[in-house]
């Protein structure tokens, strides 16, 4: 779609000042903001303007439309915000300063979201839990049904803003006289006012309570993952639909296992005679326990996988497995008996560890001493 010149659209030159850019668009705005312009094109031709003053406004902007044209380095152009018309008052709250945000007060709104922070412990996380939360958090009140009328009465309309939540003031300014809008103070810009108020809400309509919410927390749940809870948010007003909850999720640490992913760590102690001859040992996994074949002469840091004792991939995907990382332990606190059979062992064994398969540690740190 081919778009107009900005410049055209304001009916400015291009080296028009910003006095001389301000002014135009008022005047395009005045004629044709979809407030007082009721022709089909009106609404178009405004938000054209808009568009165009909102860049030719900006210096940054202006400069990059100057060289660039409407497809510059930002692909999407400078289309951004202007769909929302803002009201007839807004355009002069540009202006003039001052001024509330309009809005209709009695169209439907959406409820705010809430946010839940929930602590689980470890195996919770990765086998998933069924539970009940207490929030704090507004419902409409039931005596009213969130109107704030006592029930049997109605809230009625404003008089001094007719519903709209505004009032009209006019203005003298530098630009001539003008018509600004303010909220309306009698009924604080709700457009109604309640003669006999609820004796429950006190007229607000929403009650704060405290209310159980169930919450289905998956398997395989992970640190900081969120769970939204659809329409237990805040209530909606004028009717609007109620926002969500969002339940964000703590893991507390485990003493044992570290969690990566859907991959469980852990660091698995054995002593030297288990590490040298071989031994089955069992390790414990969140699955229960599983045994696990140490070959003979097993070092620190060698690692083994089970495979599929991890945690559950909260989407379904394949099962994490557990690493398990083995750690040799130095006996200390020997007794004679456990010294003198040490010692023989040294004695057959020599001062540097045998291994004749592999080029081990030993013998690079043998090699560094005599500098080869
Ligand atoms: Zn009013
Ligand atoms: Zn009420």
């Amino acid at each position: 779609m081919s778009k107009r010149d900005y410049y055209e659209i304001l009916g400015v030159s291009k080296d028009a000042s910003k006095e001389e850019i301000k002014k135009s668009y008022r005047k395009l705005a005045r004629k044709y903001h979809p407030d007082v312009n009721k022709e089909d094109d009106a609404a178009d031709n405004f938000k054209e303007a808009k568009e165009a003053y909102e860049v030719l406004s900006d210096e940054q902007k202006r400069a990059q439309y100057d060289q660039f044209g409407h497809t510059g380095p930002q692909s999407q152009g400078f289309g951004g915000g202007a769909e929302d018309f803002g009201g007839f008052g807004d355009i002069f709250d540009m202006f003039f300063g001052g001024g509330g945000r309009r809005r209709d007060p009695n169209a439907p709104r959406q409820g705010a979201d809430l946010q839940y922070t929930m602590t689980l412990k470890f195996e919770e996380a990765i086998f998933g839990k069924d539970t009940d939360i207490e929030i704090p958090k507004e419902e409409t009140c039931e005596t009213c049904d969130g109107s704030g009328a006592k029930p049997g009465t109605k809230p009625k309309t404003c008089t001094h803003c007719n519903g709209s939540g505004q009032l009209n003031m006019e203005q003298n300014t530098p630009f001539g006289r003008v018509v600004n809008k303010r909220v309306c103070h009698y009924c604080q810009g709700s457009g109604k006012i309640i003669p006999d108020k609820c004796n429950t809400c006190g007229g607000a309509g929403k009650v704060k309570k405290r209310k159980k919410i169930h919450i289905d927390i998956p398997a395989g749940i992970d640190e900081g993952q969120q769970i939204r809870v659809s329409g237990q948010g805040e209530p909606g007003v004028n009717g609007g639909p109620a926002g969500d909850l969002y339940v964000v999720v703590q893991i507390r640490p485990h003493e044992f296992y570290k969690r990566e992913g859907d991959h469980i760590f852990c660091e698995m102690p054995i002593t030297i005679t288990q590490a040298g001859l071989g031994d089955e040992v069992e390790i414990p996994t969140v699955h229960g326990r599983v045994k696990l074949k140490i070959p003979a002469g097993t070092q620190t840091g060698k690692t083994f996988r089970l495979k599929g004792k991890g945690a559950p991939n909260v989407r379904g995907y394949a099962q994490g497995d557990q690493h398990v990382k083995i750690r040799v332990v130095t006996p200390t606190n020997l007794s004679d008996r456990q010294k003198e059979l040490l010692r023989e062992f040294h004695d057959i064994s020599g001062k540097q560890p045998a291994d004749e398969q592999e080029d081990t540690f030993f013998q690079r740190v043998k090699r560094a001493f005599k500098g080869e």
